[in-house]
């Protein structure tokens, strides 16, 4: 089911074929960016057409969203699936301050939003050395912004790397253009991030390079979540990364 061609209420006139790619692209369903595993269109009804003429996609979780869901931070809400906001107000997802204009998880009785992909954000991610967990709320600074506080983050186990779901996600739209033409063009931003990260700590000779090693795994790891598939692997962003 997940990988065949399926037909999607948001866009009837063609079937979406299961796809994957390392390009990030607009998500046609919550209008956030993605990469990796997505649905795409076929622009014809038997996929034999390669030419992407509708350039629809979808993140897995837009693409196959679940009626409802509920959430370990909101443990007294259900969020119901939408596919826009409801009301006339505009609205912001809980997870990440953005501005929810597209498919949407909605609790009605409190009225708390939530992005597809911010409503399925793993709670750990980990490979090996790195473990990061995902918190409502931090008290620590964040490593972009230096704020506590505000959207969900995510931290290290060592607890000295903390970033905001909504640091990352403002990275990457301010690099949308350079992202969407190529991920590599997005890495001095990336550094910037790390070398604030590095400033942290230099006091501590001989750990730097090691944290500076971790910084960018995480930050792959949290990237890539964020985009709505943790499984993808941001090889132009690491290769620079370790390349430094
Ligand atoms: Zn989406
Ligand atoms: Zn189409
Ligand atoms: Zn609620
Ligand atoms: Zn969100
Ligand atoms: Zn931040």
């Amino acid at each position: 089911m997940k990988y065949s061609a399926m037909n999607h209420f948001s866009h009837p006139e063609h079937k979406l074929k299961f796809d994957y790619t390392e390009h990030p692209f607009k998500c046609d369903g919550c209008k956030e960016v993605g990469i990796g595993s997505h649905y795409k269109c076929c622009n014809d009804d038997n996929c034999s057409n390669n030419n992407n003429i509708c350039d629809y996609d979808l993140h897995l979780h837009c693409a196959i969203p679940s009626p409802s869901i509920s959430h370990p931070f909101y443990t007294k809400c259900q969020f119901e699936f939408m596919s826009r906001p409801p009301g006339s107000i505009q609205r912001y997802c809980n997870a990440c301050e953005r501005d929810v204009i597209g498919f949407v998880y909605h609790c009605r009785s409190c009225g708390f939003d939530l992005h597809p992909c911010c409503a399925k954000l793993p709670m750990v991610l980990h490979d090996g050395e790195v473990k990061l967990y995902l918190q409502r709320k931090v008290s620590t600074p964040c490593h972009r912004c230096g704020r506590k506080g505000r959207s969900w983050t995510y931290r290290s186990n060592c607890k000295k790397y903390n970033l905001h779901v909504a640091c990352v996600k403002e990275m990457l739209v301010d690099n949308w253009h350079e992202l969407y033409y190529g991920m590599k063009m997005s890495v001095p931003s990336l550094k910037g991030s790390l070398e604030t990260h590095l400033r942290h700590r230099k006091s501590r000779k001989g750990k730097v390079q090691k944290c500076c090693e971790m910084a960018g795994l995480a930050l792959q790891f949290i990237i890539s979540a964020i985009l709505g598939d943790p499984t993808t692997l941001i090889v132009g962003v690491v290769a620079s990364l370790t390349s430094k």
